[in-house]
């Protein structure tokens, strides 16, 4: 049954209603689970205000600033997730980031702290928010991360992100072989273009997505609701035997060869 009643789920990256992370957030909700929801705190605090409006219908019990390049902001996170929920069940990771020059243009100019800033925030994160919440993964669990077929293959401007996405899904499989002893599982969605704040950096999306609309076997790309559907059964007893995968929800466009 798909169920998530008495499970704790962590959910990063929502930043508005176009979010991915929205789309998983609604539906991880839906099926009965109990949210904790991070933002990416500002100086003057607009995304906090901006996502906490967002979220209230669904009654997040946890609600934290989390900027994934910093330690201490990730401490805190999950000792608040301890001292409220005292485990850990799911973990999204949803977030990424590449400053918008690294995501046109030739991929030879991408700067070394451009390089470096994307890997941190976009793969090494999942490194870093796994083993916080390896502890309190205590009944097993489930962690997803969002990639994206350029991660395995060349799509123009995607660049840096690329490189980023191929890491991160390596380190989906690293961690699913050590967590695995544990019972926490560890996947990726590997989802096709979607109009967001992050993917309007990325030079030429709409022509992207009009390409996928025209070229994928279901003639058309995919929706945040989508996507939180098949992270929701990532996270439920329906997937228990699938970890280390990258799921792709993308209407079928990575079989097609032209
Ligand atoms: P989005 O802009 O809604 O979400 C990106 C999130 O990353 C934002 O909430 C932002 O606050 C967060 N973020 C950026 N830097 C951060 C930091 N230092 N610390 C904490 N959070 C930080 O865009 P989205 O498209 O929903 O992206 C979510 C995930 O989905 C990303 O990993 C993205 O690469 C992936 N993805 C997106 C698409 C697409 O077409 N939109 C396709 C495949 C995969």
């Amino acid at each position: 049954m798909l169920d998530l009643t008495g499970k704790h789920a962590l959910v990063t990256g929502i930043a508005n209603n176009r979010s991915i992370a929205w789309g998983i957030a609604q539906q991880l909700h839906q099926a009965g689970a109990e949210l904790g929801i991070t933002y990416l705190p500002d100086e003057k605090g607009r995304f906090e205000k901006k996502v906490r409006e967002l979220v209230e219908p669904l009654n997040p019990t946890v609600f934290e600033p989390c900027n994934v390049q910093d330690d201490a902001q990730i401490q805190s996170t999950f000792e608040t997730i301890r001292e409220k929920w005292g485990k850990l069940d799911i973990l999204i990771h949803c977030l990424a980031f590449a400053g918008k020059d690294e995501l046109s243009g030739d991929f030879s100019n991408t700067s070394r702290e451009g390089f470096t800033r994307a890997l941190d925030i976009s793969s090494y994160s999942l490194v870093s928010l796994a083993a916080a919440a390896k502890p309190l993964m205590t009944q097993g669990g489930s962690i997803v991360t969002l990639t994206y077929l350029g991660g395995v293959r060349v799509v123009p401007n995607y660049n840096v992100m690329g490189i980023a996405k191929a890491a991160l899904e390596m380190n989906v499989r690293y961690l699913a072989a050590e967590l695995g002893s544990q019972n926490v599982r560890v996947n990726a969605i590997s989802a096709g273009p979607i109009r967001t704040l992050a993917s309007s950096a990325v030079g030429g999306i709409l022509d992207m997505i009009r390409h996928v609309e025209e070229v994928a076997p279901l003639r058309r790309t995919v929706t945040q609701t989508e996507v939180g559907n098949a992270a929701t059964f990532l996270c439920s007893d329906l997937s228990s035997g699938v970890t280390g995968q990258v799921l792709y929800v993308d209407a079928g466009y990575n079989i097609m060869g032209m």
